[in-house]
């Protein structure tokens, strides 16, 4: 089945579907982004989704490309034409097409808007029963990694660095030690009085859709949770440590190189919450869809 993205204005079978050679996105990484998992064919945290577009797209003056309402219809129908049950839909934003130069355009220019279905949602049950591996590499990234900008060169290197150690993800360490987060999702532990902590929202860390329901669920669940930076010691000598994102869901990390995180299996309260959070996005219904 051809994959169907929308582009503009217009639904196109992937393959037919381009962006101008103009687009700031392309030029200066002048684009935010959004994914959002498809579950049983209802989207999960939709509306923390939409919310964070709307303050990425505020924070560098971009105009929303339509209503909430109108990018809600459109990802209904590319969930749709794409017969996507399990997966996820990627929406990027830009300040649109206009010739090259650092400047704003003077006169104000469309913002594009890109949607792209892929099929596949989740870890496999097994990968999450096993626990991961995760590497160190710097965080080198900008500022403003709250922002949620399409100019992800730092976070593709040490994925790929993640890639070359048989890791599946990389911590990202300040040069004060703090674990801000991974290359791709947001990072926890758990004490050995078995608190839940992560790092605090902050320029520094993504503010996870994912992160916040699990801190919900979390707290709903009777932990003890703590919003404050660790460092890459306190990790390592940590009870539990595990990853949460849109694509991870809750994924418990048994490994940092070559140093196991206390008896190298995956941790009770790791797992307990990858239990509640897959309650949780089962039990969605067409609800999901409300902004
Ligand atoms: N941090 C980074 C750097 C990410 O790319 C992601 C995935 N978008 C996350 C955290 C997790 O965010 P979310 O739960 O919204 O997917």
């Amino acid at each position: 089945m051809s994959h169907i993205a929308y582009v503009n204005g217009r639904y196109l079978p992937q393959r037919h579907a381009t962006v101008h050679i103009e687009d700031r996105g392309y030029q200066f990484a002048d684009a935010v982004y959004e994914v959002t998992c498809i579950w049983n064919g209802r989207p999960v945290d939709h509306a923390g989704h939409v919310k964070r577009l709307a303050r990425s797209l505020s924070e560098l003056h971009i105009a929303m490309p339509c209503s909430p309402a109108a990018l809600t219809a459109i990802m209904r129908e590319v969930v749709r034409a794409n017969r996507l049950v399990k997966g996820t839909v990627y929406v990027q934003v830009g300040r649109g097409v206009a010739p090259r130069n650092h400047v704003f355009p003077a006169t104000a220019v469309k913002p594009s808007l890109v949607m792209v279905a892929k099929h596949g949602a989740g870890p496999s049950e097994a990968l999450a029963q096993a626990g991961v591996k995760v590497t160190v590499q710097p965080d080198i990234r900008w500022g403003r990694v709250d922002i949620k900008s399409v100019g992800l060169l730092p976070n593709v290197l040490a994925k790929q660095a993640a890639g070359k150690a048989k890791a599946f993800e990389a911590l990202l360490v300040k040069p004060d030690d703090t674990v801000t987060e991974a290359s791709a999702s947001n990072a926890w532990i758990v004490t050995k009085d078995r608190t839940v902590v992560t790092h605090p929202l902050s320029h520094h860390i993504l503010g996870g859709i994912t992160r916040d329901t699990v801190l919900r669920l979390a707290m709903a669940a009777g932990y003890a949770v703590q919003e404050r930076p660790f460092s890459l010691d306190e990790a390592l000598a940590a009870k539990e440590m595990f990853l949460t994102g849109t694509t991870t869901f809750v994924l418990p990390v048994v490994q940092v190189d070559d140093r196991p995180i206390a008896n190298g299996s995956p941790g009770t309260v790791a797992l307990d919450l990858r239990r509640r959070y897959l309650e949780f996005v089962e039990a969605l219904d067409d609800r999901a869809w409300a902004v």
